[in-house]
């Protein structure tokens, strides 16, 4: 779906008018490409004292391979020399230096009085990030701190945070990593794809890991031998989770209606997957699934992306129009699961990946219908995943304005208000929730359990 106002701005004529009347100046963002660096630049890391986290971030950026910088920390030196990190001084005066990322471990703050290091770190540098460059932020979660001091201090830090990433623009995202006790091994996967282009459009999102199993995994081909069932993916968003699964190597059954049959084939077809013609509101479609993916080596992720709106107010709403997107959206959803779970038709460290909305979170107009769904998905993954057993997890993703046939057909000016709304200044590509997606789905991701990430650009809806 084109964005026509973006190509204007990024003209030579278009930046000149956007500069001179103050209008929202959409940058085009960096987007992954298979065999491309995951980080394209400098990383500058940093540690406020005491920290516990560099150690686990130090092996993950040495794994990446990502050329790294430190000021001057004897701690974090030592810690990186460990991981074989190649960790390079730099000198906060030098103002020429331009970073891809920014990641420090704010771990080691115990009180508010020691979020200043938040400071010390960031202000000499605020203008040395390049454009769609990342802000992350490691820290422990308040839940768990020691002490109320020490709880108030790491939330503290969602707030800068956010602010960053409304501050920064030039399609810099922003984001807060909290790592559970005994979870610094399964921080990996997460800081593989917040500091890379894959999370192009995910911004201000708060993350919580926890300890799990950990899992080694060919970081270029994920889902190499994985069995991956995408609902809806004959178009839109969920063709663009199946070709992200199949790019991550997984073997996709792709299902949708049997009426989307044609272009099915043609998705299926082109990588290499299997076509389930099914609606998933069906009473057998539990059942289905689970036999047609016994044949495929039984099934390691399920999608739930299919998903519908018939908006009107509520006054307006004939009871079929609620039934059938509850049904579609959240109902049958919660029957699939059910009967894997109970039935074995998930692998061990199974994924359950769900796709909300973030009208579930802020409400909408026209929408009490599709918002009670998209909340109630929510919901089943915030209360599936402390209960789910063999490593399975359960999370979902929230996308915002994504650029589909679903919102090519909102009336212009509420279109063009949804579209800027947000610090990317422009709509998501169906390739930036598949992107989030196959994160989740990630072997090595068994740590991700319950979350609910907004791939919304930081959209101001429901923030
Ligand atoms: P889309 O309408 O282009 O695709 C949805 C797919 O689901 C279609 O192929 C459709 O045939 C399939 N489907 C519908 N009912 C089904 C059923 N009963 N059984 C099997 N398949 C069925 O929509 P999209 O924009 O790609 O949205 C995908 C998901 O993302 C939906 O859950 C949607 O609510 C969610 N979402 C989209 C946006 C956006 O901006 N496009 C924003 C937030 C959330």
């Amino acid at each position: 779906m084109s964005d026509r106002y973006q190509a204007f701005a990024n003209s030579a004529l278009g930046k000149l008018v956007i500069k001179n009347l103050g209008l929202p100046a959409p940058i085009e963002l960096d987007r992954y490409e298979p065999g491309k660096p995951l980080v394209n630049g400098a990383v500058l890391f940093g540690a406020a004292p005491d920290s516990t986290l560099s150690a686990a971030i130090s092996d993950a950026l040495a794994s990446i391979h990502a050329d790294t910088y430190a000021g001057d920390n004897a701690q974090l030196q030592q810690v990186a020399a460990k991981s074989g990190l190649n960790l390079r001084a730099f000198n906060s005066g030098d103002k020429e230096s331009r970073f891809k990322a920014f990641v420090f471990d704010a771990s080691g703050i115990a009180n508010s009085e020691q979020l200043v290091e938040l400071y010390n770190f960031f202000h000499p540098v605020a203008r040395q990030l390049m454009p769609s460059g990342r802000v992350i932020i490691v820290g422990r979660a308040p839940e768990a701190a020691g002490s109320v001091k020490a709880a108030t201090a790491q939330r503290a830090l969602e707030g800068f945070v956010k602010s960053v990433g409304k501050e920064f623009k030039k399609g810099v995202a922003a984001q807060l990593v909290y790592v559970g006790k005994g979870a610094e091994k399964n921080l990996e996967s997460t800081l593989r794809f917040l500091i890379s282009p894959k999370s192009a459009y995910v911004s201000g999102q708060v993350i919580n890991i926890s300890k799990a199993a950990t899992v080694n995994v060919d970081w270029s081909m994920p889902l190499s031998g994985k069995t991956v069932l995408v609902t809806g993916a004959s178009r839109g968003i969920g063709e663009a989770i199946a070709r992200t699964m199949a790019r991550d190597g997984a073997h996709v059954i792709c299902l949708d209606i049997p009426a989307q049959d044609a272009d099915l084939q043609r998705v299926a077809g082109e990588i290499g997957g299997s076509v389930l013609a099914l609606d998933i509101t069906a009473e057998d479609a539990a059942q289905k699934i689970k036999e047609f993916s016994a044949g495929k080596g039984g099934l390691d992720v399920i999608v739930h992306n299919a998903g519908v709106t018939r908006d009107k107010t509520l006054a307006n709403m004939k009871e079929n129009l609620w039934d059938m997107v509850l049904n579609i959206n959240l109902s049958a959803a919660e029957r699939i699961n059910d009967y894997l779970l109970e039935n074995d038709g998930l692998n061990a460290n199974g994924r359950i990946i769900c796709v909300s909305s973030i009208s579930g979170i802020a409400g909408n107009l026209g929408q009490t219908n599709y918002a009670a769904s998209k909340a109630g998905v929510i919901g089943l993954v915030k209360f599936t995943a402390p209960v789910l057993k063999n490593g399975i997890t359960i999370n979902a993703v929230a996308p915002g304005f994504i650029e589909t046939q679903m919102t090519a057909a909102i009336p212009l000016a509420i279109r063009e208000a949804g579209r800027r709304m947000n610090s990317m200044q422009q709509g998501g590509q169906p390739v930036d929730v598949a992107e989030a997606i196959a994160w989740f789905a990630n072997p090595a991701s068994t740590g991700v359990n319950g979350n609910v990430v907004r791939v919304c650009g930081q959209s101001l809806l429901g923030a």
